[in-house]
């Protein structure tokens, strides 16, 4: 029997061997070929199409965001294995030279490293929240935000779908629950359509976030009980093991009171946001419809502008 980090292995490497993905000799960390990105671009336009009829407001950050933000965010108790932090040198002439008598010895040299005040996206909404949270109350519409980055994950694997830096294209709706609620049920039909328009075959499915720990698997169970969160699944590998490439997430008033979002009402805000990941379209674009874009059927083509 084929194992999965076999099939894994398969396929980064015909990745790697097209062109397609760029190896940096870090597993899940690649460059992107031009082709790699006119689809990624094609998957970011259908996203804007269907979305852009709501007006909302663009927000671009980049891939970090403040120490202090992650530290307020509460990432820190949920999932601290998935954590990445800038550090940086920060020391005098003679820590210096110890660094590269260190590094040349083949030590560990980041040992005299220290925090910056920088720590790597977690999601892309992440910068949102605080943004829309230090405006002050909301008005009765509540507010709806686009945003994209490049997020970071702390979970190296020999799969191409998992990387450990890639990009979100995300919609946050910040409001009163019924607005929240009414926001993810559209976009969970929208995301079907998007998708359905791709060629793709998927599922939907309830899921839960990959929370650390004991106290982890008890927010897992109660994430999935309350179906806070939904993803959206397609076979890249396996038919049995499906990758969630979008998902719709209800939040609660967690965000609301973490950054003292305030409703009409001046109560706390709910919010939802739907996140497309564009890597993992990309790739099962390419393992659907084969590495010669010109022969993909010419619907998706079409769709995504290629
Ligand atoms: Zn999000």
């Amino acid at each position: 029997m084929t194992e999965l980090v076999d099939i894994h292995r398969a396929y980064r490497d015909d990745l790697l061997k097209h062109g397609l993905l760029i190896s940096m000799g870090v597993d899940g960390l690649y460059g992107r070929s031009g082709l790699f990105e006119k689809v990624v671009e094609g998957i970011n336009a259908a996203f804007s199409k269907v979305g852009d009829a709501d007006a909302p407001e663009v927000m671009r950050f980049p891939p970090g965001i403040g120490k202090w933000q992650l530290e307020q965010s509460g990432y820190l108790k949920s999932s601290p294995q998935l954590v990445g932090t800038i550090h940086s040198f920060n020391g005098g002439d003679a820590d210096h030279r110890a660094m590269l008598e260190t590094l040349e010895k083949g030590g560990d040299w980041t040992a005299n490293q220290r925090t910056t005040q920088v720590a790597l996206a977690p999601a892309a909404c992440y910068g949102v929240y605080p943004a829309v949270g230090a405006r002050g109350r909301m008005g009765e519409q509540g507010a709806l935000v686009d945003c994209y980055t490049y997020c970071f994950r702390h979970e190296p694997s020999l799969d191409p779908a998992r990387m450990q830096m890639f990009r979100q294209r995300e919609h946050v709706r910040l409001g009163s629950e019924a607005q929240a609620l009414a926001f993810r049920k559209t976009w969970m039909e929208r995301g079907q359509a998007i998708i359905t328009s791709f060629g793709l075959p998927f599922e939907v499915d309830v899921a839960n976030d990959p929370f650390f720990g004991r106290t982890g698997r008890l927010l897992a169970a109660s994430q999935r009980e309350e179906s806070l969160k939904f993803e959206l699944l397609v076979p890249i590998h396996a038919k049995e093991h499906p990758t969630a490439c979008c998902s719709f997430n209800y939040h609660r008033d967690l965000f609301g009171r973490a950054w003292g979002i305030e409703t009409a009402a001046g109560t706390p805000a709910h919010t939802a946001c739907v996140g497309f990941g564009v890597e993992r379209i990309t790739l099962a674009l390419f393992k659907h419809h084969g590495f010669a874009v010109e022969k993909w059927p010419e619907k998706v083509r079409g769709v995504l502008g290629l």
